[in-house]
């Protein structure tokens, strides 16, 4: 999940929780101080008709109901009635009162109590010497209609505000993280042939900005770093070059040359192959040095795998004259684009090249099947072999400069063909896969985007 949206999610979630915990106090407060108010109410008029009852004047009795009439009035479903003691067992019964209201109107001469919408109040009234126990009912349909109203008020704007806060939330997030965004956009176009480029530093001077700052100069090292061993690499392998070809092109001559004994052209030939190797070897790394990471060096464009892969095979034929190389064309895409590529010719036969030349060196010159087919983004080129394989805890390391199984003791290497390999293959947004078992054999699967992109 984004953390914008992770953001947003989780600010909605605290605000929710402040919310319903508001709306659930001021609902429990609205209610209970409603309720108060009307307890009170039904008090006062249970008290007026109390002593109404105590009034031992008869002519005067009228005006306590006239007051409460004039100046209360009545309550909705308002009903009075009198108990001569709490052991009034008549009237009890009518009443679904609890014990405890009358163990706590024995207590304190008054008690309440709240029941299916029915407010009920008990009060002890004097008057001289006499008394009378009042238990006084209403329902209060004005506050339950408020309490109901207060309820659906409470809801809706409980479920209005989580839209809202989410869509702040959001809005606040994505606007937060813009700089963010821009920085990985940035970034993502960097790559080793563009490591000249920079993020774009303002002068706010806020945290993001620092982090931009701070990989700038991260790729300013690197770029250093970059150029130094770029350099080296270049140079070593113009170094190495001209001698190699005057070894070969000597190797060449001494071959021509008449009456030569089997061992001295055995020797030339040993010679002329071995040197043919290691130029292959130094012009894969100078191709690799050549590609550079400035972006004027390179020559990406479109191309086709199936010929790079017979350009491969040719490259093999010179270096093991006896290879068993094979191509599989029978899997190639219907259409033609489907084969098309952008990359560095030189590069992807270099790395192809390792990988092929592998194979034919670590299964002894057995049968090597080369296959190329497709899936819905990518060529894919399938080199098998039937040789010595790669031990299972090792495949893994393949790819780490200057690894070699421990299985290779019998043949000649250095551990950076694959390596090598498998950065161009990364450099061409592609990916590469690796099956292997001991004495069966191994299959390198590479993926590389094709241009097509369908109609
Ligand atoms: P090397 O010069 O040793 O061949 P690479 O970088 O080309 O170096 O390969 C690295 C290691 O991967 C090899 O030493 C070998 O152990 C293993 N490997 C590569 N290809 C194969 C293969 N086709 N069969 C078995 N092992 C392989």
């Amino acid at each position: 999940m984004k953390i914008q949206n992770k953001i947003a999610i989780i600010f909605t979630v605290l605000s929710a929780s402040i919310i319903l915990a508001l709306s659930v106090f001021v609902y429990i407060f609205g209610s209970e101080s409603i309720a108060a108010s009307f307890f009170h109410r039904l008090e006062v008029r249970s008290d007026i008709i109390g002593h109404a009852v105590l009034e031992e004047n008869e002519s005067r009795k009228p005006i306590y109901y006239d007051i409460k009439e004039r100046h209360l009035g009545d309550l909705p479903f308002e009903k009075h009635r009198i108990l001569l003691s709490l052991n009034d067992a008549g009237v009890k019964k009518k009443l679904p009162l609890p014990q405890v209201f009358y163990d706590e109107l024995a207590r304190t001469k008054e008690a309440r109590y709240f029941e299916k919408d029915t407010t009920y109040v008990g009060r002890y009234i004097t008057s001289g010497k006499r008394k009378v126990i009042m238990i006084s009912s209403a329902v209060d349909l004005y506050g339950l209609a408020e309490m109901d109203n207060l309820k659906n008020l409470l809801v809706t704007g409980f479920f209005i505000s989580l839209v809202f806060v989410f869509t702040f939330g959001k809005l606040f997030s994505t606007q937060i993280f813009k700089p963010i965004q821009r920085i990985v956009r940035n970034v993502k176009g960097i790559n080793a042939r563009n490591l000249h480029q920079r993020l774009i530093v303002d002068d706010s001077g806020d945290d993001i900005q620092d982090l931009a700052r701070t990989f700038n100069d991260m790729l300013d090292r690197l770029e250093v770093t970059f150029e130094i061993q770029n350099n080296f690499v270049s140079n070593a392998s113009h170094e190495f070059k001209t001698p190699l070809t005057v070894i070969s092109g000597e190797a060449e001559i001494g071959l021509s040359t008449p009456g030569l004994s089997d061992n001295a052209r055995q020797s030339f030939e040993n010679i002329y192959r071995e040197s043919e190797k290691l130029e292959h070897l130094t012009s894969s790394m100078l191709s690799l040095a050549q590609t550079g990471f400035d972006g004027k060096k390179e020559e990406w464009g479109a191309l086709r795998v199936d010929e790079l892969i017979l350009s491969v095979k040719e490259a093999a034929d010179k270096i093991i004259p006896d290879n068993k190389v094979s191509i599989n064309f029978e899997n190639l895409p219907e259409e033609e684009q489907k084969l098309v590529i952008n990359g560095n010719k030189v590069l992807l036969k270099a790395a192809f090249s390792n990988i092929v030349l592998n194979s034919c060196k670590y299964s002894d010159n057995r049968p090597v099947q080369v296959s190329i087919s497709h899936d819905k983004t990518y060529v894919i080129v399938e080199v098998a072999d039937q040789g010595i394989g790669i031990p299972d805890r090792e495949i893994g390391q393949i790819f780490v400069p200057f690894f070699r199984a421990s299985n290779t003791e019998r043949y000649k290497g250095y551990g950076i063909g694959l390596p090598l390999a498998h950065n161009i293959i990364r450099m061409h947004q592609g990916k590469a896969e690796v099956w292997s078992k001991v004495g069966e054999g191994t299959r390198f699967k590479t993926y590389l985007p094709f241009c097509y992109k369908g109609l």
